[in-house]
């Protein structure tokens, strides 16, 4: 029979007995947990000599001793010789010193489980009687794939006192174009404060008792002013609750993530951003436009589409070697237009114009600057949608049946 023990290693001395192949492959676990390691073994494997030079291991090389087991918590045998090792974990047995038994079949006391973490969170797998280190293995992983697609929830039931807040880029819409980390953090989390924009099917997944606050961003229409968004996310950190702040794309390109850390830092409270798949790049991208491309584009300028063009953006657009993607630029897009033409943009640079990207709905709208204002208005474009001006969008860049296809 087996207990697992959640063994704190964290200064303790640890003693690797035998310095080989096995030995450089469990010796990471140790370093991990910031024990101090020592090593008896008259051989080392280069990757132990290595390591053990990276961290200045204490090593002795020679046969081990009885009295090398004074003052260890842990011995590891991994010498190679099952004699030697049962020898060891005979002293061990007597001294009362806890003892992964590597290669004689007792395995010692310990069992070294085969672990996978989420946040502050450890589980590991051993087997009970009737040793299967694979299955162990392999019971993990399917474990570690639960969490990380945060089909798991790991909110804490025991508060820590301290809450804190994850800004969390949700990428463009598809949920799994969503980082592994974001999901693990959403999978954590007592109150997710969301947008409308970014993957917002993963929220029909929480369990019932996370609180969901939807402050749906839309343009022209925010129905929670940035003011009050920030202020929630204060005010329940400081209820001791994990706060995930689920944004589309990424939270620093156009998402006001900058305001929301900057007021969780100005309050006291912890805060972490987790980037995600940015609209600017990634719709694009679903409909075949590369934002840059050798020998056509070689630059990209991003810009918010609410705002007044300014000499940079007239100078991008302009340039046919540089790309230029508009954001939130669907109501403005005659202004826009008609800046660019005064600047002297040419008609027929081309533009796409590409809605609901990486959803279902996606569609793409191609034409040029002299055209796209009654284009888009004959096809009655909506938001969300990313604008791109330059001679990447033209059909057939790449060939013209990839583009058709990643459309589709
Ligand atoms: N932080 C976000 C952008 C927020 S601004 C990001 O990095 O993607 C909101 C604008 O993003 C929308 O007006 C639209 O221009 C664009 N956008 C976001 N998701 C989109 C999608 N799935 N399809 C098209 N445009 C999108």
């Amino acid at each position: 029979m087996t207990t697992l023990l959640g063994l704190s290693l964290a200064g303790r001395t640890v003693l690797f007995v035998g310095g080989g192949a096995l030995a450089a492959r469990r010796l990471h676990r140790f370093l991990a947990e910031d024990a101090v390691v020592r090593i008896i073994a008259p051989v080392l494997h280069p990757d132990v000599a290595e390591l053990a030079a990276q961290h200045d291991l204490d090593c002795t090389r020679r046969a081990v001793r009885a009295g090398d087991l004074d003052d260890v918590w842990l011995v590891h045998t991994a010498t190679g010789d099952p004699r030697v090792d049962s020898w060891v974990a005979g002293v061990c047995e007597q001294r009362r010193i806890l003892c992964v038994n590597a290669s004689d079949g007792s395995h010692g006391t310990v069992r070294l489980a085969a672990e996978t973490r989420a946040g502050d969170s450890v589980v590991g797998v051993v087997s009970d009687s009737g040793v299967d280190p694979g299955r162990s293995v392999h019971v993990r992983d399917q474990i570690a794939d639960a969490l990380r697609a945060g089909r798991m929830s790991m909110r804490r039931h025991r508060p820590t006192g301290a809450g804190r807040v994850s800004l969390v880029g949700g990428g463009p819409g598809a949920a799994d174009l969503m980082t592994v980390r974001g999901r693990m953090l959403l999978a954590e989390a007592d109150v997710v404060i969301a947008d409308r924009l970014g993957p917002t099917e993963v929220l029909d997944e929480l369990p019932a008792d996370v609180e969901i606050v939807d402050v749906g961003k839309r343009p022209g229409h925010h129905p929670v002013p940035q003011q009050a968004i920030n202020a929630l996310l204060v005010e329940h950190a400081r209820a001791g609750r994990h706060v995930v702040r689920l944004k589309g794309g990424d939270p620093f390109v156009f998402g006001r993530g900058g305001e929301e850390v900057a007021a969780c830092l100005a309050a006291g409270v912890a805060v972490d951003v987790v980037p995600g798949v940015s609209s600017a790049l990634a719709v694009p991208q679903a409909a075949g436009i590369p934002v840059t491309h050798r020998g056509v584009a070689a630059a990209v300028h991003i810009v918010n589409g609410q705002a007044d063009l300014s000499e940079t953006t007239l100078a991008a657009l302009a340039d046919a070697r540089t790309t230029t993607v508009i954001l939130m630029g669907v109501a403005a897009l005659p202004r826009l237009i008609d800046a660019a033409v005064r600047a002297g943009v040419p008609m027929d640079r081309p533009v796409a114009i590409v809605e609901r990207g990486h959803t279902a709905h996606q569609r793409i709208t191609r034409s040029t600057v002299g055209e796209v204002v009654a284009d888009a208005r004959a096809v009655d474009v909506h938001n969300p949608a990313v604008i791109v001006v330059g001679e990447v969008t033209q059909a057939g860049l790449l060939l013209a049946a990839d583009v058709a296809a990643v459309a589709a």
